[in-house]
């Protein structure tokens, strides 16, 4: 039976683009595995369904450990329970900005001394436990946490060339007919956000299941979704920038779109790469395209 799991890369060489970030981290897993040692903690930052999952289970598999995952906040419990019963392994820490500042704090011995300390003295080792941290929002990591992955290699920003490899590679894993032209279409229509791409190659193999061809336009307005990659919030965000005068502040976008502030800066991402937003002193200003983004919402 085909899964969801089938899209996930498990190797280096199906997980697409990010060549640097991968070198990099080959080079400090195969330096651990020579030198018998535990891999150092890793922070792992981008927006979100950009590959940090996915890249935490590929390190685990080519280091050759177990791989588990929480979501933050968890309990301390949980996590006690975790480091009792394993001495190796990675462990993902998703969303760790989510953690409140005395619970980030909690976790500083865990990363710097190899243990756990609880409120009632006692202190949990970690073994050779890698922890893996994943954050949307980074700023919102305190200082001395943040400090202590030792390696924190960037996310680049995937090219239209290297969604539309994704979307092929996706549309094959569930066995869906896609020429190049459709994939380079639905792949620039993903945003650079490999999630995206799924929910537009799963529309595909929908549609084909029901008997339908491949109409990538189709595709597109299933998902409420243009070839730019904009949804129908990227073009609201365009539209209130407009009616401002085409320049504002984060607070006001923020109070009129009825949006928080990490949202819009995600929104603000695709805006920027497609060059129809601006950063200037004065604010967030609408360039170019960016009006007749905004006048499609009329
Ligand atoms: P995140 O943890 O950043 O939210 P995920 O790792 O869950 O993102 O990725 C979302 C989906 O996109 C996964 O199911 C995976 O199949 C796919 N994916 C992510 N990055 C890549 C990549 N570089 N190459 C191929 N597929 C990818």
């Amino acid at each position: 039976m085909e899964t969801t799991d089938n899209l996930r890369p498990i190797e280096w060489d199906d997980y697409i683009g990010q060549a640097t970030m991968k070198e990099r981290l080959s080079i400090h897993i195969n330096s651990a595995l020579l030198r018998d040692a535990a891999l150092d903690h890793i922070l792992l930052t981008g927006p979100p369904g950009c590959g940090k999952t996915t890249m935490a289970q590929i390190i685990a598999n080519s280091y050759g450990v177990d791989f588990t995952s929480f979501i933050m906040p968890i309990k301390e419990k949980v996590l006690v329970t975790y480091l009792r019963l394993t001495d190796q392994g990675v462990i993902l820490l998703d969303e760790i900005h989510r953690l409140s500042t005395k619970q980030q704090e909690s976790y500083l011995s865990l990363l710097e001394d190899g243990y756990l300390q609880l409120d009632n003295g006692d202190r949990v080792e970690s073994g050779n436990i890698t922890i893996i941290g994943a954050t949307t929002e980074p700023e919102k990591v305190i200082a001395p946490l943040y400090d202590r992955f030792a390696i924190k290699p960037p996310f680049d920003e995937y090219s239209d060339a290297e969604m539309r490899d994704i979307v092929l590679r996706m549309a094959e894993a569930v066995e869906t007919d896609m020429t190049d032209e459709a994939a380079h279409v639905l792949g620039r229509a993903s945003g650079g956000i490999p999630r995206n791409a799924k929910s537009l190659v799963f529309m595909a193999r929908d549609l084909e299941t029901m008997g339908y061809g491949l109409d990538v336009a189709e595709i597109l307005q299933k998902c409420r979704v243009d070839e730019d990659g904009f949804s129908e919030d990227h073009r609201r965000y365009c539209q209130v920038l407009a009616e401002t005068g085409g320049i504002s502040g984060l607070e006001i976008l923020s109070a009129h779109l009825r949006l928080p502030k990490p949202t819009l800066i995600e929104l603000e991402r695709l805006l920027l790469k497609r060059e129809v937003l601006q950063y200037t002193k004065s604010g967030r200003e609408l360039i170019g395209r960016g009006w007749s983004v905004a006048k499609a919402m009329e």
